[in-house]
Parts: C-alpha cells; sequence; structure tokens
C-alpha cells in the first residue's frame, strides 16, 4: 500500500486528493484558495466531514507546508515520509511530452521554455512544483500532462491549415486538453468491456464547465476539440468553442477594445454564460429553460448541436465507432442534455432509453438494445489517473 498525492495547482489554489494506491480508495482531499490575499481558505474532508478555516497563506510554500501539517494534525499520515510520491496536474507539455514522466531539473527547464503556450495555468503549476518539490525533496514528483494523450494525433488533425512556419517556428497547433480524463475513460471502458485498449474505437464526450470531444481509435487519441487553447472546439460553460476569427479583429475595432480583451471575452464571457445572459452553470440553464427562458434553452441547443456534430465527424473518423461517452459535471449529470444530443444523432442510428438515461454519476448504458451506437455514462476521475501515472513512476 502507498500513499499517493494528486496535486492541482492554480494562480491562487491548490486543490489535493491523498489516494491509496493500488487500491484507488481516496483518504482525504481538499483545497487551499485565496493563496497569496488576505482570508485565505483551507478546507479538507476528514472522515467523510469537510473542516473549513479562515487565515492568511502568503504563497504556495506557505500553502503546502499547511496542508502537510494538516495530515498530520488530523492523523491522516504520522510523517510526510509515509507520501511516497506527489503527481502534479500540469497543463501542457507541449510538443516533447506524450507521457507522464518523473519531474527533474530538465524537465523544469523545459517547461520554463514553454510557459508562453499556457502563461496563465503553465506559471502557476511549476510554483506547485518547485513548492512540493522544496517541502518534501526526497519523494518522487510526477508531471501528468493535459495534452499528454493527444500526443497521438497524426499531423492532418493537429495542424492549422495556416502558413507551416507557424507550426515550425512558433509552435502553433492543436494540442488538446483533458487528456488525463480522456486517458482515463479510455482505460475505464476497455476494462468494462474486457477488451484489449488497442481494441477500443469510441468517442468520448467531456461536458464539464470546460468541455471536450475526442476521437478515440485503436485506443488512442487521433483528433480532440480543443485546440492550441482549450477556447477551440465546442462553447462551453464561458468559452465560445469555435468561431471564425475575423470576428476578433472586427470587435477589438469596434469596441475600440484590444485584441486580448476581446479574447477574454471569448474565455469568460461567452459559452452558456454569453448566450443565455444569466449563468454558465447548466443547472441553472437547464431550468430556466424547463420555465420557458428562450435564451437559456438556446444556449444549451447552440452547445447540444455543436458537440453532435463533433460526435459524428470522429465516429467517422475513427471507422466507425463502438460507443459515445457522455463523462464529467454535465455529461454525468445532466439527463436533458444527454437526451438532447442523442436526438441529434438519430441518423446514425443512436437511440437513447429514458429509463436507463435517468441516472447521475454512475457507470450506466443509456442506449436502448436496439441502438447502432452504445451510449454510455462513464464517471471520470483525473486524481485516480494521476496517482495511477505517478504510482507506476515509483
Ligand atoms: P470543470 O471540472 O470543468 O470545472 P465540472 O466537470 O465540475 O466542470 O462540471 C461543471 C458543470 O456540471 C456545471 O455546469 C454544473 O452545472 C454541471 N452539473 C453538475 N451537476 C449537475 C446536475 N445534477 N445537473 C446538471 N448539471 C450538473
Amino acid at each position: 500500500m502507498k500513499k499517493i498525492m494528486a496535486v492541482n495547482a492554480g494562480s491562487s489554489s491548490l486543490k489535493f486528493q491523498l489516494l491509496e494506491m493500488p487500491s484507488e480508495n481516496m483518504i482525504t482531499s481538499g483545497i487551499v484558495e485565496r493563496i497569496g490575499m488576505s482570508k485565505s481558505v483551507f478546507s479538507i474532508k476528514v472522515n467523510g466531514e469537510k473542516i473549513e478555516e479562515t487565515l492568511d497563506i502568503a504563497n504556495h510554500g506557505d500553502a503546502v507546508n499547511l496542508l502537510l501539517n494538516k495530515l498530520i494534525e488530523h492523523d491522516i499520515i504520522s510523517s510526510f515520509d509515509e507520501i511516497a510520491g506527489v503527481g502534479h496536474r500540469v497543463v501542457h507539455g507541449g510538443d516533447k511530452i506524450s507521457e507522464s514522466v518523473v519531474i527533474d531539473e530538465a524537465l523544469i527547464q523545459y517547461l520554463e521554455e514553454i510557459i508562453d503556450l499556457a502563461p496563465l495555468h503553465l506559471g502557476p503549476n511549476l510554483t506547485g512544483i518547485k513548492a512540493f518539490k522544496e517541502i518534501l525533496p526526497n519523494v518522487k514528483h510526477v508531471g501528468v500532462f493535459d495534452t499528454a494523450f493527444h500526443q497521438t494525433m497524426p499531423e492532418e488533425s493537429f495542424l492549422y491549415a495556416v502558413p507551416y512556419d507557424w507550426y515550425t517556428k512558433y509552435k502553433v497547433r492543436k494540442y488538446g486538453f483533458h487528456g488525463t480524463s480522456h486517458k482515463f475513460i479510455t482505460q475505464r471502458y476497455a476494462e468494462m468491456m474486457n477488451k484489449d485498449i488497442h481494441d477500443v474505437n469510441i468517442v468520448i464526450a467531456h461536458i464539464g464547465n470546460g468541455a471536450s470531444i475526442c476521437a478515440v481509435k485503436n485506443g488512442q487519441s487521433i483528433d480532440t476539440s480543443m485546440g492550441f487553447t482549450p477556447l477551440e472546439g465546442i462553447p462551453m460553460g464561458t468559452r465560445s468553442g469555435n468561431i471564425d476569427p475575423a470576428v476578433v479583429e472586427y470587435m477589438a475595432s469596434v469596441k475600440h477594445k484590444p485584441v486580448k480583451e476581446i479574447i477574454n471575452q471569448l474565455n469568460k464571457k461567452s459559452g452558456y454564460l454569453g448566450l443565455s445572459d444569466l449563468s454558465s452553470d447548466s443547472r441553472d440553464l437547464v431550468s430556466a429553460s424547463k420555465e420557458g427562458n428562450h435564451q437559456a434553452a438556446l444556449a444549451i441547443n447552440v452547445q447540444a448541436k455543436r458537440i453532435a456534430d463533433y460526435i459524428a465527424s470522429y465516429h467517422n473518423y475513427v471507422g466507425g465507432a463502438e460507443a459515445i461517452i457522455f463523462t464529467a459535471g454535465i455529461g454525468e449529470n445532466a439527463k436533458e442534455t444527454r437526451e438532447n444530443i442523442g436526438s441529434r444523432l438519430a441518423a446514425f442510428g443512436v437511440e437513447i432509453d429514458d429509463k436507463r438515461n435517468n441516472c447521475r454519476g454512475v457507470e450506466q448504458l443509456i442506449s436502448t438494445d436496439h441502438s447502432k451506437i452504445k451510449v454510455y455514462v462513464i464517471p471520470t476521475n483525473e486524481e485516480v489517473m494521476i496517482a495511477r501515472d505517478t504510482l507506476a513512476l515509483l
């Protein structure tokens, strides 16, 4: 039995889960929020109960120290040595990282070199890694990358039709994200079906606040909807997904705003939130649309249409998907949205079963016995995937 910590460091937050491996039981989880601001919040689950404290935490180093000492205080570990490994979620691995790796100085240097590919997230990821490495110098630290699973995409999928030197000189290409989740689902599906992973041909719809579709052929990602950044693809909670890039220059000019501000609106004020003028949260939109709110229904339908478009296209690209998998917050919980998307795939013989679809957060077949493509809900678990990869590298 080994205790492995899965960590996700953001600019002002640090999420963690401690897992017992290989059983994959979660021992505890928690989050440090508002790091570097006043009234930071530390919360942790002890025996299933959430304990929350407000205090001042100046930086990520202090946050790591605090959370490790709290594990001792709450009798979850008796010394830091009990932690066998730390798996760090890293948003971007550029085009050199195609699997999880042990974090050494060379890797840190490489990540610093590619920081411009994801400055808002990679910087904080690195800060978290350095803080943990300093406090736990004798423990193995492993980087688990959101982009890694998609490194198997062929050139025809990852290249944009732009001047070729944008790719060769500036690394402009599709990278894809949510790879840890898509990999988890691919493995889990193979396990559920008792199949060799190399025989898995599926389309995965990871629909949460962030959302992406992935085409999996022979167990590998061959295309995905997110691109150079997570902004590409389907509309999300606050992201627009695909638009004509000429809109950016046009809106910058009519609003007298810098391009950066327009891109910020596409990331933070669009998608569900932008179209509905109401909320980025699917629950709010589902209930408002039931009460007849046109814009809420529109936001859901615009997203559902685009998701169905991607699924249709990827079904073809993988050579005929044997299954479509819904996962993440909306995919696992919003039966109305699953039904909405499923009904748009009727031309492929997809048939959602009302009774089976009436489920939340559980593994479940939701298509009818006649459905030409099987449709499943499979809850994702990125932390378990991080812990598995970390354990494998210890
Ligand atoms: P992320 O990890 O990208 O922040 P999540 O995967 O947690 O996002 O998904 C968040 C989304 O899941 C929200 O839009 C939320 O409303 C939706 N969601 C969670 N539970 C339900 C539910 N019971 N019904 C409908 N939507 C839900």
